[in-house]
Formats: C-alpha cells, structure tokens, sequence
C-alpha cells in the first residue's frame, strides 16, 4: 500500500490514545462519577421507547436546541449549532478555515485544538502559559495575534489541564484585539460559576461552546455552540445532516429535563473537590493547584511523576499522567474528582506511592 496517498500531516500524527480503565477506579477523564437513581432511569427507557429507529432524527434537534436555549440562558439573537461531543464542533469550526489558516491558543491547553488543526494541515500557534499559575501570558498573545492573525483562537475557561479560570479583563482584550473568532470553551462551566455568555451580545466574532459530558452525560456525545447567526450560517454547512443521533436527542432532553439531579450531583463534585484540594495540600512532595473544574492538576517532585503514576495504578487507582508531555506539565498529574470513596481510595494510593518512592 502506498502510504503518500495520505497527507504528510496525517502520516506524522498519533492516534489520540485512550488508557484501558477496566477493573480500575476511573479518576481520568473529568467524568461525573454518579448514575442515576431507578425511578429515573425507568422513566428514561419508558421515553426510549418512543424513539423511531427506523426514521431518521430530527436534522435540527428542534425540542432539544429549546431546552439547552432555556437552560443556559442563550440570548435570542444568537443561533446553536450542535455537536456529536464539543470535539466534533471543534472539528467543524477549523474545517470551515481557509487551508492557510493560523489557529492559536495557550500552551498546555485542550489537546483536540491542536491535534484538529494539524491534521488539517492548518498553521497552528501556542502561546506558553505563565508558569505557577498558569495565567494567560497576555502580551505574548497579543503578539501572537498581531504576528499570525488567527482565524481562529481557542481559549478554554476552566482551562483543562490545568483547570484555572483565566482573567477575565485578558479574555476581553484579547477578543478585541482579535480580527477572527474566537472561542471560549466552557466545557467545565457546571463547576466553575463563570462565563462569557452574559457578554456575547457584545462581540461578533465571539462564540460559546459547553458541552453536557462534564455534567454527567459523556456517553451521549453531545456538545453545543453558541454565536451569532452570521458565523453559525456557515458553520452548518460543515455539519453532517444528522449528526444528532435520535437517542442522544431523546435522552439529553429527558436529562435535562430532570435537571435539579445534575444540579445536585454538582454540588457534591465541588464539596469533594474542596476536601481532595485541602488533603493534596497536607502532602509532602506535593504541590496542588487550585481548581475551577471537575479535577485537580498537581505536581509532584522532579521526575517522580511517572513513578507515582504507575505506583497509584498498580493498587487500582487510573489517574492521568501528564508529564509526558512536558513544558509546564512536567512532574504533573492530574486527578478527576470521583465519589468520596474513590477519592479517598486515590488519596490513599498517592500516600502509598510516596513513602515507597522517597
Ligand atoms: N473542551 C475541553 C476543554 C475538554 O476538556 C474536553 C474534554 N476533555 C472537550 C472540550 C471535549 O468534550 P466532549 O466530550 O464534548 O467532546
């Protein structure tokens, strides 16, 4: 087989590789640890069982686009586009560039920006973060945007990995210096008690992505983007006609229908995120960073991180290694906030791994 039928950027790349986590205690991929009660998951396949699969889905999720509108409080100048996962919407707004686009965003960020862009062979810019904070490095960006004129700059808040709120006076100048979009990820808004969705109405060329997997909900891949009927126009174009499928429009809406159980699943995340912090912050060898999301990044001393990684796995325990990759994630790993059991399972591991590894 001749491989120079693929495009040299694709050949260069890596498949985004997912960690094995059965048998473990799954604290690696900002999940919501809880399920829901029975009365509830009845009611939810009594809705199913209305679901036509013989027939298409709704191209447009009319009842469901109503409800996110609703519940996020949307203005009506604004149009929604969804996503199968805010991935996908991530993948329609860089397939929507020019071929010699320039997309930037802060370095370490959200890893599908990147790994999107560049299997698009679009230019793609980082701008390092400030290093024990993690703050937008905002004169660097500003020069960045001069310099490259992005299409496109993404700017996650929470940030993930490292899971802080940017300033919000650095967002707002950075939009106004921006000649193209620019796109807020409020992927981790439930936890965070932040947003720019007030401030929309305020800048054109701002857009509003969340997503309902941080909420409870990351089987059904479903991701939604907020701009202005000019920007989402064009982006609809991108989208596959039923990219919605008729079980994720059935059960997101039934899901958020019942909200007050997200709420309340929320509450807790955050209460145990309080208690997982104040627990990382007594622990010799470890520094925490405090967090916006639903996981905590920490550091742990100089090239141990790898060790105390496998050392936590080996007693059950799947958390995410970031070091590998280097720059400000080196030494680091990070934590998604579980049930308070699982947390102490985790917090009983790391204490472990350190004695056996100092
Ligand atoms: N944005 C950010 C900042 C994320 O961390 C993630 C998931 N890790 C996503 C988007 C993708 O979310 P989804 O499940 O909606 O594709």
């Amino acid at each position: 087989m001749n491989k120079s039928i693929f495009r040299k950027e694709v050949l260069a790349m890596s498949a985004y590789k997912v960690a094995d986590a059965s048998g473990f205690i799954k604290l690696d991929a900002m999940e919501n640890p809880y399920n829901w009660p029975e009365d509830i998951t009845q009611s939810w396949l009594e809705t199913l069982k209305t679901c036509e699969l013989n027939r298409y889905p709704d191209p447009e999720a009319k009842q469901l686009t109503q409800t996110i509108r609703e519940q996020n409080n949307i203005p009506p100048t604004h149009d929604v586009l969804l996503g199968n996962g805010s991935d996908e919407l991530i993948q329609i707004l860089l397939m929507a560039l020019s071929p010699t686009a320039s997309v930037l965003a802060p370095q370490p960020s959200f890893v599908m920006y990147q790994q999107i862009s560049q299997s698009l062979g679009l230019n793609f810019i980082n701008v390092p973060l400030l290093p024990d904070t993690f703050g937008l490095d905002l004169p660097a960006m500003l020069a960045a945007i001069a310099t490259h004129q992005p299409a496109i700059i993404f700017l996650a808040y929470p940030n993930n990995p490292t899971s802080n709120l940017f300033s919000s006076q650095a967002i707002r100048q950075i939009i106004a210096a921006a000649n193209g979009l620019v796109v807020l990820d409020e992927a981790y808004a439930p936890f965070a008690n932040a947003s720019f969705m007030d401030e929309l109405a305020q800048y054109e060329n701002l857009l509003i992505m969340r997503t309902v997997s941080k909420l409870g909900l990351a089987g059904l891949r479903l991701g939604y983007l907020v701009g202005t009927p000019t920007i989402i126009e064009q982006l609809n174009k991108i989208r596959l006609p039923y990219n919605i499928n008729i079980l994720t429009q059935a059960t997101a809406y039934f899901a958020l229908t019942h909200h007050a159980l997200f709420d309340e699943q929320t509450q807790k995340i955050c209460a145990e995120r309080t208690n997982v912090y104040e627990q990382l912050c007594k622990l010799d060898g470890i520094t925490a960073y405090p967090s916006a999301a639903n996981f905590i990044l920490f550091k742990t001393a100089k090239n141990k991180a790898t060790d105390i990684f496998t050392a936590i796995k080996q007693q059950g325990v799947l958390i995410k290694n970031m070091s590998p990759q280097g720059g400000l994630l080196a030494d680091c790993l990070r934590v998604t906030i579980g049930k308070p059991e699982e947390n102490q399972a985790f917090l009983a591991a790391l204490k472990v791994s350190l004695e056996k590894l100092s």
